[in-house]
């Protein structure tokens, strides 16, 4: 990272402290890691962010229905689905400092440091030595690579290791009274399963014809070894996650579409084309026949916001197998010979779309140090540049003056507009220091109500982006604003 991405990164951090955003979570007790708080803007954020996927995703298509699903499910779920046996980290601990790593990210991390200096072939050798190693799990590999690595390009100067483990994500807790074996229960880490185990249900009951989707935003939990970049990596985090169901041998024309409609829809957002790059994976996991990132370009390096993987039919098999009920679909269409396709398990593409992850891009990319200075005087405002749907606030109310009936007009006019939007009174302060205070959180329109307003109902209406005051009518507020922050 150089000094002036680092630096960026650092100010968003504390600007999404010092404005509401995002609060470590515990704070008063010195806190909890990787785990975090959405404060009173960071909250409207985050819903305004999962409104607009909903939107895209569910009420835009006629095919996609959505849940939510609760978070303790069956204890048979994450045997059948493979997490049990494989949801899980190398993880290393070094003796000395007594600090844990996944083993893996260390030796990335000297791959990292392998390429920064041009050391290309080293970089490219240590990869291939990791992938085989993981690949075979062969966990004492892992550690000689580690070993290894120390002495050629040594870092921490410590060599003293403990053997490499399989460290499983999973949260486990007990249900019931008992704390016996049987009981143990898993927090779930990832919203996907919930989707397959109600699979039956919704399109029995929805009546949905192949092809179709289930779409659910709710919470995950994962263990995870080390936490690093603010909200990039956390233990307690959410998904928005859709599973469409496709007749196998279709799965291929499904998992382009998906792929270029969930990229479509960040752009929508106005980000800038090359912040974003796909990601292709080349290894891919047994049961999948094809897999894709979306990854954006945060200030520590481009890193996945969002997968879309082709499943096959891994998922719906996997519990038909564990819990004997048959998770097959009758379907009439018929094929070129003339029969219906008749029986068949679905086959899945899935997009699984990181929130926190999301919210921390969008405050990243609309964060902007704006330079204001004119040959008089030097001057600067921080502003978030975020889309006017997305904005916490999306309109600022306020009176010129604490006196003359402004405040009373202020909020009379505020109670019109509120049943539609959601906006702040502010009363306190200059304007010009309320006109920062709302840039500094994206409010996309300040409105002041002055002497002027009791003569003629007109206010001042100030654009975000633009600083541009212009004088209007209170009665068009409602259309000036609802044009912008619909969708
Ligand atoms: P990574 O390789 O970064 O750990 P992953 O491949 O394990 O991610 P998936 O299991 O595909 O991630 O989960 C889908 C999405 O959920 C990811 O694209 C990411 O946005 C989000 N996600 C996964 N793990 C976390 C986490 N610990 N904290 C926040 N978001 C996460």
């Amino acid at each position: 990272m150089s000094k002036a991405t680092d630096e960026l990164f650092k100010n968003v951090i504390s600007h999404a402290k010092e404005y509401g955003f995002v609060f470590q979570s515990s704070e008063i007790y010195d806190g909890l890691s990787a785990v975090y708080d959405y404060g009173q803007n960071g909250a409207e954020l985050k819903n305004n962010i999962k409104t607009y996927w909903w939107k895209a995703m569910v009420q835009m298509h006629d095919n996609i229905v959505g849940i939510d699903s609760a978070i303790f499910m069956h204890p048979k779920i994450w045997k059948a689905s493979g997490h049990v046996d494989g949801f899980s980290d190398p993880m290393i601990d070094n003796k000395d400092s007594k600090k844990r790593y996944r083993a893996d990210q260390l030796l990335e991390d000297k791959i990292a440091k392998y390429e920064a200096d041009g050391k290309t072939d080293k970089a490219a050798a240590l990869q291939t030595a990791m992938d085989d190693a993981l690949k075979a799990e062969d966990l004492p590999r892992l550690k000689e690579l580690i070993i290894e690595q120390e002495i050629a390009c040594p870092v921490s100067g410590t060599r003293n290791w403990t053997d490499v483990r399989q460290f499983n994500l999973m949260f486990s807790t007990q249900v019931g009274a008992i704390a016996d074996e049987s009981d143990t229960i898993y927090l779930r880490p990832e919203t996907a399963q919930g989707i397959f185990v109600n699979y039956l249900n919704v399109q029995k009951s929805g009546r949905m014809k192949i092809p179709f989707g289930i779409a659910q935003i709710g919470k995950a939990f994962r263990n995870e070894v080390i936490a690093r970049q603010f909200i990039i990596r956390m233990r307690e985090f959410e998904q928005m996650e859709m599973q469409f169901f496709v007749r196998p041998g279709t799965q291929k024309e499904w998992f382009n579409k998906w792929k270029e409609t969930r990229l479509k829809w960040h752009l929508a957002l106005g980000t800038d084309e090359a912040k974003y790059r796909y990601h292709e994976h080349t290894k891919l996991a047994h049961y999948a026949d094809a897999a894709y990132d979306i990854e954006f370009n945060f200030p520590f390096g481009f890193k996945e916001v969002e997968g879309i993987h082709s499943r096959t039919d891994f998922d719906l098999s996997q519990h038909q197998k564990f819990s004997g009920k048959k998770m097959q679909y009758f379907d009439p269409e018929l094929g070129e010979d003339g029969k219906p396709y008749g029986n068949y398990i679905p086959y899945v593409i899935e997009t699984s779309i990181g929130l926190d992850r999301m919210f921390l891009l969008t405050m990243i990319n609309a964060y902007e140090e704006e330079d204001l200075s004119t040959e008089e005087k030097q001057d600067s405002r921080t502003v978030l540049r975020l889309h006017p749907a997305l904005a916490p606030v999306k309109a600022a109310i306020f009176p010129l003056t604490k006196k003359d009936g402004l405040p009373e007009k202020a909020r009379e006019i505020m109670d019109k507009l509120k049943l539609d939007f959601n906006l702040q009174y502010e009363e306190k302060d200059a304007i010009g220091k309320r006109y920062r205070r709302q840039d500094a959180i994206g409010t996309p329109f300040c409105i002041t109500v002055d002497h002027q307003t009791l003569e003629d109902d007109t206010v001042t209406i100030r654009y975000r982006d633009t600083m541009a005051q212009e004088r209007v009518p209170a009665s068009q507020l409602e259309k000036i604003i609802g044009d912008q922050v619909s969708w």
